[in-house]
């Protein structure tokens, strides 16, 4: 087998020579905003072509479309991903949860059925979790799943169906029984496709103007009774462990990147060509105390990233540190990119496209975007709760 060193040389060249640069047209900073064609279009084949060079899933099994190689080696080549700050992979609910799902408690016919597309993009996949009335509250989904046969009969909506519009499967949570004797109970867990008749969808617009994510509908749509992962009434229990891949706290995904981190260093650079009082603001005392802070912060949280790697360190509580990392990160992101918006001062005001704006408006876009992973897989508030309850071991809300 390849050493890790030889295989991460090897990427180094390989992105140095393959990322795309100078494209003609808006990329999204996230998974969770690609609105138009010609981003989805432009990303399914980078992935593609990442997957291709053998630097996504290297470390899946060759049978289902994997490398074979160590998740040392997935990391190495995601690292290398962040030095060339590569566009992002496009199918990250496939390669982020469902796929690892799949991969650690599927059959042998649903790993050999779905595991090649999610690393090829060939097929995008959509997770159906959050309602209209039930986003944080995920064991009250009331989406209707009836056995007819050999089939299901969906009835409901699913929204914020990130990516909706362009996936070709479902990870979806369904109430198969409303008389089970407490709410948990009665979900399913299914595999569902979605190009069949009686599933449509209806793209959301965001705050930034930009679209990515769906309300789905479902109205008598018929699905084969073997897309069922697991057991009828166990949907809650595979709907945690999908959580638990979504906010990183189990390994296995296919690597690469979905969200394109703010490097603090950017906001330095910015510091030293904005301007305070006619000086520039990177000589503003109050500002390189923020910047620091900053700068800290980011340092401790990489550092607690290597240690939660580090078995004998995180063996007796061994979700906290990955739990902690979701809600940290993605606040620190949102941070991060308030401090930019401060620092552009007046300017801030003018966004993506706007005469008078700074950088083109990035930081502006950036911030905004930031809010979505403070609220997709599991508010900071309810990260917070987490924390308390199983880490901290605080009394549970009821
Ligand atoms: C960009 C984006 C993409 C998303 N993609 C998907 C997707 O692909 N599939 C999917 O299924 N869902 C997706 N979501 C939905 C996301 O998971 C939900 O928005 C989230 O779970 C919160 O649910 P809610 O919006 O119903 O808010 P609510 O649950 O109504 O919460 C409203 C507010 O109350 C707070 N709150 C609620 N309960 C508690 C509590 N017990 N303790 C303390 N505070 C509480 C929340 O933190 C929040 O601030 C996405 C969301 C975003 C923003």
């Amino acid at each position: 087998m390849i050493s890790v060193e030889d295989f991460a040389a090897q990427a180094d060249a390989w992105f140095a020579e393959h990322t795309p640069r100078g494209v003609p047209f808006m990329l999204p900073l996230t998974f969770m905003e690609v609105g138009t064609d010609e981003q989805f279009d432009f990303l399914r084949d980078w992935q593609n072509q990442v997957y291709r060079a053998g630097y996504l899933g290297a470390h899946w099994p060759t049978d289902y479309g994997g490398g074979g190689l160590t998740q040392k080696h997935q990391d190495a080549a995601t690292r290398v991903m962040r030095k060339y700050n590569v566009p992002i992979m496009l199918n990250a609910i496939g390669i982020g949860w469902a796929g690892p799902l799949i991969l650690d408690t599927g059959t042998e016919d649903e790993k050999r059925k779905y595991l090649p597309g999610i690393l090829s993009a060939d097929d995008i996949w959509c997770q159906g979790f959050s309602e209209p009335d039930n986003g944080s509250d995920l064991g009250n989904a009331q989406l209707k799943a009836v056995r007819d046969g050999d089939e299901y009969v969906l009835n409901g909506s699913k929204t914020w169906t990130t990516q909706g519009n362009y996936a070709k499967y479902m990870i979806l949570l369904a109430r198969t029984d409303f008389d089970a004797p407490n709410k948990y109970a009665g979900l399913s867990f299914f595999l569902a496709p979605m190009r069949i008749p009686g599933v449509e969808t209806t793209k959301i617009r965001k705050l930034t103007g930009e679209y990515g994510f769906t309300q789905t509908f479902f109205t008598d749509a018929r699905i084969p009774a073997d897309t069922l992962m697991g057991q009828e009434g166990e949907g809650w229990k595979v709907a945690m462990r999908t959580l638990e891949y979504e906010r990183g706290a189990r390994g296995g995904q296919a690597g690469g990147y979905t969200i394109s981190q703010t490097d603090p260093l950017e906001v330095v650079g910015l510091a030293k060509r904005a301007t305070r009082n006619g000086q520039p603001a990177l000589e503003d005392p109050v500002m390189r105390d923020r910047l620091m802070a900053q700068m800290i912060e980011g340092q401790a949280m990489m550092a607690n990233r290597e240690r939660a790697k580090i078995m004998p360190l995180v063996m007796e509580r061994p979700f906290a540190l990955p739990m902690l990392s979701k809600l940290q990160f993605t606040e620190y992101a949102r941070e991060t990119g308030e401090l930019a918006l401060e620092l552009e001062g007046a300017q801030s005001g003018y966004y993506v496209g706007e005469a008078g704006s700074r950088e083109d408006g990035y930081w502006q876009r950036s911030y905004l975007n930031a809010f979505s992973a403070t609220i997709g897989g599991g508010t900071s508030q309810i990260q917070r709760n987490i924390v308390g309850e199983h880490v901290l071991g605080l009394p549970k809300t009821r």
